[in-house]
């Protein structure tokens, strides 16, 4: 597959961004070779500026339950910004999609809009400390919640994929409020709950990890953390950034029926623009400015493009459009896994719902140090291998599998035979430690 398109931008774009790149996982550093500049995408597919086109697997890392280009999320975007692109004053829109939230998340009784992620659960864990009266957060190894100093301590792919531990320039003072355990370990959690209950302001986790590859929660371990936060009076934060709309409209809190005090959203509730949210408890709520003391404020928070592209495409994810997503992303599971089955390849795929992770190892781990210890090299030959039959996965084994309603059973027939191809290639080239 010929890329000298890709090629001489990327290293224009080296010359004047750091990498190349605006997130440092876009630029291949974990899987090698040159990372393909995308020109345009519509549904599961995406082309490149040497016109090469790939089923994406990868959808912008989740904005996109639908696929890319969804016509009544762009029609939606189009006449917002007719009526101009950003006001600073309250609109229609912001009250219409934070309904939508409210209505949708069990736990969330009033959300605040933000512009990114990372911002949200920021501002979350700020509104906790606030709150609460406490300074130390709990959090858990491999857990990503964006690159905010507090949170940045072992926080899984991007910074796995850099093999950065946390990361220079946090200060140890903006760490040292930060507790980081073991993920799926009940014991550790009430080792650190023994030293610090009266201290903590928040235990927050991603309920459903997908930045450290898929590690879903051991039975019982989120009613765990619900129990504790509850008897310490630690506010429990689930960061349903990647889950929230993704895994069922109520995110991972209605698929385990465990209520958050705070949850941090984004991703899907923006359709593909930059759009996030934090809400909760109405009574926690009503300590951030104007009500309350906590501040936090944003100039294009809640901007009204993108809050007509979120309402969009929420009022699409319907409970039988979740059924569909689950379905496809079992097939797409299936047509990558089986053929690396049978080519004897040591491979553990796991899937809640319509998220899915694909990991080179022989055993499903259930903390990050297990996803450390698997065969991300294999992964690099593999998603080189798919690469070249026209599949673009993740550039990193720590990251899971993003599928979209607009995959086709052709798509999927077409991702099976490229991993026929690609199974065959790495079975051959690649030695399994433990195989
Ligand atoms: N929280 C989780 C669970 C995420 O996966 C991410 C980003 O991938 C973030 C927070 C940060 O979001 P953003 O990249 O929009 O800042």
């Amino acid at each position: 597959m010929a890329t000298p398109l890709s090629d001489e931008l990327f290293s224009r774009a080296s010359a004047v961004i750091p990498g190349g790149v605006n997130s440092p996982v876009r630029a291949f550093g974990s899987v090698g070779g040159t990372p393909r500049f995308f020109t345009r995408a519509r549904g599961a597919h995406a082309w490149d500026e040497d016109g090469n086109e790939f089923i994406d697997l990868v959808q912008s890392w989740g904005p996109l339950p639908l696929g890319h280009a969804h016509p009544a999320v762009l029609a939606a975007a189009r006449s917002a910004l007719q009526a101009g692109s950003t006001f600073g004053a309250p609109t229609r829109g912001e009250a219409e999609l934070a309904e939508r939230i409210v209505d949708a998340v069990p736990s969330i009784e009033q959300v605040r809009l933000v512009s990114s992620g990372t911002e949200a659960a920021m501002s979350a864990v700020r509104l906790a400390r606030g709150a609460t009266g406490r300074a130390k957060i709990l959090k858990f190894d491999g857990h990503y919640h964006g690159h905010s100093d507090a949170l940045l301590a072992a926080a899984g792919s991007g910074v796995a994929t850099l093999g950065i531990p946390g990361s220079p320039g946090v200060t140890p003072g903006a760490a040292s409020d930060t507790i980081v355990l073991p993920w799926n370990d009940p014991d550790a959690v009430d080792a650190a709950i023994a030293e610090h209950a009266d201290e903590l302001a928040a235990i927050i986790c991603e309920p459903i990890p997908a930045n450290m590859n898929l590690v879903p929660p051991a039975p019982g371990f989120l009613q765990h953390l619900r129990d504790v936060a509850t008897s310490t009076g630690a506010l429990l934060i689930f960061d349903e950034v990647i889950s929230g709309f993704r895994v069922g409209r109520g995110g991972a809190q209605a698929a385990y029926d465990i209520h958050a005090d705070l949850t941090v959203l984004g991703k899907a509730i923006g359709g593909g623009f930059p759009l996030a949210a934090f809400g909760g408890r109405a009574d926690v709520m009503a300590e951030l400015a104007p009500v309350g003391p906590v501040y936090q404020a944003g100039t294009l928070s809640g901007n009204p493009v993108a809050v007509a592209a979120g309402i969009a495409q929420l009022d699409l994810l319907d409970p039988p459009t979740y059924r569909t997503l689950s379905d496809i992303t079992a097939h797409v599971v299936e047509a990558i896994s089986q053929p690396l089955r049978d080519a004897g390849v040591g491979v553990t795929c796991r899937r809640v719902r319509t998220l899915a992770g694909l990991l080179f190892a022989n055993d499903a781990p259930m903390d990050r140090s297990g996803v450390a210890a698997a065969d991300h090299d294999r992964y690099g030959a593999f998603f080189h291998a798919m690469l070249a039959n026209g599949i673009y996965l993740a550039p990193s084994g720590w990251e899971v599998l993003f599928t979209c309603t607009a995959l086709t059973e052709d798509d999927v027939a077409a991702i099976g035979r490229a991993a026929e191809r690609a199974a065959e290639h790495i079975a051959g080239a690649v030695s399994f430690p433990d195989a």
